[in-house]
């Protein structure tokens, strides 16, 4: 594979598994934050699912994220320290270094995952989430991504096939994948609910903050001020910036291939 194409396929990747997670995972199936074509719908989540997780996992975690925003009952408060928010509570650790190092490891998320199944199989743990999202266990798929060893066999295709592309060079791609994927998606819990960062438009009652510049990675996610304000909306960077995830709804909707998008109503457009 020649250095071009390595780059080429990793952006393409990083684009379309980055989009599976923030307009799928988050704002389709958490907020409901649109309607969404079944195809589309289908797509999206397998898109999330190549590195997020279970979707019913996430999605009763973020729900329980938004119910509990930085109090004792957030999975991922960084009041616990910068790093727990970042990667520590997936580990169960408040020291930096182990965070740091998990963070690092770029596939630590699949061998969690991995972890967790053997657990459930054997009746060690319950998947306790379920009950957080009623709505998505009445779909196959949901359900289907929810079974234990599903999404580790999701992951081993992946490196099966990045092998069978590129050998050594395509597993290198492939951690580099997960390795900015996950932690795109940590550094909104962490660096956007730390005071040091951004800015805090609205009085929400946590610690959610505004970061414009994290917005080029995490595909506008990183305006999340504004959405713990209005955790419904399908556009988060409500006064402007790079909000990746708003302008895919918006081009959905005009192929036609979703609808309904909600924003709040200071930001609707007067009915012609
Ligand atoms: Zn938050
Ligand atoms: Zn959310």
């Amino acid at each position: 594979m020649s250095v071009l194409g390595w780059v080429a396929a990793w952006i393409v990747a990083v684009q379309l598994a980055g989009l599976g997670n923030t307009v799928g995972y988050h704002r389709l199936l958490t907020h409901r934050a649109f309607v969404a074509h079944p195809m589309v719908r289908r797509i999206l989540t397998l898109f999330g699912a190549t590195h997020s997780g279970s979707p019913m996992m996430w999605v009763g975690l973020h729900r329980l994220h938004h119910a509990r925003s930085d109090t004792e009952e957030d999975p991922h408060t960084p009041t616990r320290g910068f790093w727990y928010g970042h990667a520590g509570w997936l580990i169960g650790t408040r020291h930096p270094l182990p965070a740091i190092l998990f963070a690092l490891t770029g596939f630590g998320q699949q061998a969690l995952i991995l972890w967790h199944d053997l657990q459930r199989l054997v009746g060690r743990r319950e998947a306790d989430w379920v009950a957080l999202c009623p709505d998505l266990r009445e779909e196959r798929l949901m359900r289907l991504l929810d079974v234990p060893l599903v999404m580790p066999a999701l992951f081993a295709a992946q490196a099966v096939g990045a092998w069978w592309v590129g050998g050594a060079w395509g597993l290198l791609w492939l951690w580099s994948v997960h390795l900015f994927l996950t932690n795109a998606s940590w550094s909104v819990n962490s660096i956007c609910h730390w005071p040091a960062f951004g800015v805090q438009r609205w009085e929400t009652g946590d610690r959610s903050r505004d970061v414009a510049w994290l917005s080029v990675f995490t595909n506008g996610e990183s305006y999340h001020n504004g959405h713990h304000r209005y955790p419904r909306s399908a556009r988060h960077a409500l006064h402007g910036g790079i909000d990746l995830s708003w302008q895919v709804i918006q081009l959905l909707c005009r192929l036609r291939l979703a609808r309904d998008p909600w924003l709040p109503r200071a930001w609707r457009s007067p009915r012609p």
